[in-house]
């Protein structure tokens, strides 16, 4: 059978990409949890959230059934919590850090409990915060993605008026249209971007784009600053001969159709390449599988001992039937007709370790073959180079460099999250946005 679309009835497409990590089913639940935290003095969770949210405190809160005062807790260092609650990476976090770890025990589901508290304040539209008076000032911000709806915010608490300009149809970023569907729906997302807008004194523009429909220097002109949270948006291509085959695309744009379309109208191959081993290459490979694919290959050129998806994210990998070729490099991709038809790899070893720290991968000089009718290229993301280069922006391969008040070399200009780190995670980005709130204001006050 070719790529195709439709291949699972509805109600199993359904039950495929429902809500992963389900919530509490009853109050009692979830008050039982927050119980049984034992509250530590130091606070391992707070001190690897990024976001340094007060995690003991939030559950106490709930354990006394002060659900309110939780979600307050929360959103005050986070307010994108809601989502973080469903898509963070909790293992390496706060639930990593927990305690129980060390007793070899359950850690506190506190990503739960988190979304337990967030998800009844944004569905109920708890209004839990009141902006100070006008400072007189305009902020531009460019990008509604987690970075700059969390500066937004911030500078918003402070009396400033934000215009936010986005090029896409809605807000959230690459929580909108990046993010496994079965972690986040685009219902939720809405939800989560209507209720951080609620505060007020932050209006968005969308379908603008800068560079095309607003250039930076107009921004400049007319605001008091600008803050740009682009994010990173370029697939990286493989630069292997017959990437422009039909059957091969990018995992961004697969998992952009998929947020953006019904899933019977999403298109996947019988036996599936996905080349990469991040988080977008475990979202794109899992997905295929939830789509109907009959066989899915994830492929890198390193080992399992290397990878850069968490431990978590391989199991979820390896739970829908995926399956994995290490220490394996795409050298060609061959077709017939236009079409793709396989695959050729070269056989790794590993080497001596690179920048990264971890042993490099050198071909062999053996190569295998197998057969493929769609590749999905997962091999990580560019910076947006030429927006960057072509607005004077000081930076390091498209990533743009700040200095320690979040302010790039024009003077002004702020930028955070993705369009900085490279590409982390969401609760990075919500911090970074914070941060570069607050050397906003201070260089407001100059
Ligand atoms: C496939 C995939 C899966 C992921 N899964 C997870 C996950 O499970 N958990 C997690 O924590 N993180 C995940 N991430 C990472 C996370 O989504 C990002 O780190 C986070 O969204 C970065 O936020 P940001 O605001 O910096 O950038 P983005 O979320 O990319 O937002 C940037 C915004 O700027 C807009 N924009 C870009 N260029 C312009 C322009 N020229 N003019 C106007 N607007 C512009 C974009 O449309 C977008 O809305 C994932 C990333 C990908 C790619």
């Amino acid at each position: 059978m070719p790529i195709q679309n439709n291949r699972l009835p509805e109600s199993e497409l359904e039950k495929n990409f429902s809500d992963i990590h389900p919530p509490f089913e009853h109050a009692e639940g979830a008050a039982i949890e927050a119980n049984r935290c034992l509250n530590c003095y130091d606070a391992p969770c707070t001190k690897l959230c990024p976001t340094s949210i007060n995690v003991p405190l939030f559950i106490k809160q709930i354990a006394s059934g002060n659900i309110k005062g939780s979600a307050h807790t929360i959103f005050s260092s986070n307010i994108m919590g809601g989502g973080c609650s469903k898509v963070c990476p909790v293992e390496k976090l706060c639930e990593g850090a927990c305690v129980f770890n060390l007793l070899e025990e359950t850690p506190i589901s506190i990503a739960k409990l988190q979304r337990y508290s967030t998800e009844q304040a944004i569905h109920e539209k708890w209004k839990l915060f009141t902006r100070k008076p006008s400072n007189g000032k305009k902020v531009a911000i460019v990008g509604a993605g987690p970075a700059g709806l969390a500066c937004a915010h911030s500078l918003s608490l402070e009396g400033t008026e934000v215009t936010i300009f986005e090029k896409e149809a809605k807000g959230g970023g690459l929580m909108t249209y990046g993010v496994a569907a079965y972690k986040v729906t685009p219902t939720f997302c809405k939800e989560e971007v209507d209720y951080i807008l609620s505060l007020g004194g932050i209006s968005v523009q969308y379908e603008k784009q800068l560079g095309k429909d607003i250039q930076l220097a107009d921004l400049q002109k007319n605001f008091d600053a600008v803050f740009l949270g682009i994010g990173v948006g370029v697939a990286r291509s493989l630069e292997i001969p017959g990437e422009n085959l039909e059957g091969v695309m990018d995992a961004i744009s697969f998992i952009y159709n998929l947020r953006t379309r019904n899933y019977s109208q999403i298109s996947v191959g019988d036996k599936v390449a996905v080349i990469g081993m991040g988080m977008t290459a475990i979202d794109a490979a899992t997905q295929s599988k939830r789509l109907g694919a009959k066989e899915v290959t994830m492929i890198y050129r390193r080992t399992e001992h290397e990878k850069p998806c968490t431990e978590e994210e391989l199991d979820l990998a390896k739970l829908d039937g995926c399956s994995f070729l290490w220490l394996s490099n795409p050298k060609e991709i061959l077709g017939e007709n236009g079409k793709v038809k396989n695959l050729v790899c070269s056989k790794m070893k590993l080497g001596e370790p690179d920048a990264s720290g971890r042993r490099s991968p050198v071909d062999t000089g053996e190569t295998f073959t197998i057969e493929v009718d769609m590749v999905i290229k997962a091999a990580g993301q560019i910076p947006f180079e030429g927006l960057v280069n072509n607005s004077k922006l000081d930076n390091k391969v498209g990533k743009i460099k700040i200095d320690n008040s979040g302010m790039t070399n024009l003077k002004g200009v702020f930028s955070g999250g993705d369009a900085v780190n490279g590409g982390k995670e969401v609760v990075d980005a919500v911090q970074a946005g914070k941060d570069a709130a607050k050397g906003i204001l201070a260089y407001l006050k100059k």
